[in-house]
């Protein structure tokens, strides 16, 4: 086996959706831009990031148990409107 710096070299994070961990480049990193969530797939906008799968279903979960607003430590609610769109088109292209 050669590939024994490769496990390593993939670090993990938690979907705030379904709560589940995954490779990080599995992920869809979030950051929130004044009151509004902003997908951040190249992981180069400044802040903290919240990391969700580029799915529907683990968005809706983490806007419904208000992930969000928590992971990423904003005061008050945050708008996923745009977000849910770029990841609703997304899958619908990949799935
Ligand atoms: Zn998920």
């Amino acid at each position: 086996m050669s590939g024994r710096t490769q496990a390593r070299a993939c670090p993990e994070r938690t979907c705030v959706g379904c709560r589940e961990r995954a490779a990080k480049s599995d992920l869809l990193r979030i950051v929130a831009i004044e009151d509004e969530c902003v997908p951040d797939p190249r992981g180069t906008l400044p802040g903290r990031g919240a990391y969700v799968h580029p799915a529907v279903v683990c968005l809706d979960q983490a806007v419904r148990r208000r992930a969000f607003p928590r992971a990423l430590r904003s005061a008050g609610a945050l708008d996923t409107t745009d977000l849910r769109n770029a990841v609703a088109g997304k899958a619908g292209t990949t799935a």
